[in-house]
């Protein structure tokens, strides 16, 4: 039996991003390895799609407009984490550089491209209850 793993929905060809589109395709390459569990924390925190790019600045995240959405933002990580409970998840390949689901890198909430160190907020969560998250 394959192991569960949880995907970044957007990683698999859903348009489930700020702007509506989806990312690089991996869903083949994962599927052949393992049972794919897509999901999207921000898509699962009730967040329109499409919606205003959000950035983490001080530890909160905000909408371009200064528009404070952290409390969404934790109560789509902690959906993405109760999914990994409930299917025994330990291993998640999730999107670089996003405010939910990026790892190691971030935009510094700016809104102007510059990365700093850092984890998006579903990342952070996983990885604190022992989920290995592989940034794609
Ligand atoms: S929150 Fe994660 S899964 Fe959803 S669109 Fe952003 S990067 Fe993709």
């Amino acid at each position: 039996m394959k192991e569960n793993v949880l995907v970044s929905s957007c990683l698999i060809g859903l348009n489930t991003r700020y702007d509506k589109k989806s990312s690089k395709n991996i869903f083949d390459e994962l599927n052949s390895k393992y049972n794919v569990i897509p999901f999207c924390p921000e898509q699962a925190a009730g967040l329109p799609t499409p919606r205003k790019p959000c950035e983490i600045k001080d530890g909160k995240v905000y909408n371009i407009d200064g528009v404070d959405l952290t409390e969404d933002f934790l109560y789509g990580a902690n959906e993405a984490l109760k999914l990994c409970k409930m299917y025994k998840i330990k291993k998640a390949f999730l999107k670089a550089k996003s405010p939910s689901c990026g790892k190691g890198k971030i935009y510094d909430g700016s809104f102007s491209g510059v990365l700093v160190d850092g984890n998006g907020i579903a990342t952070r969560i996983l990885q604190e209850n022992g989920i290995e998250v592989i940034s794609i």
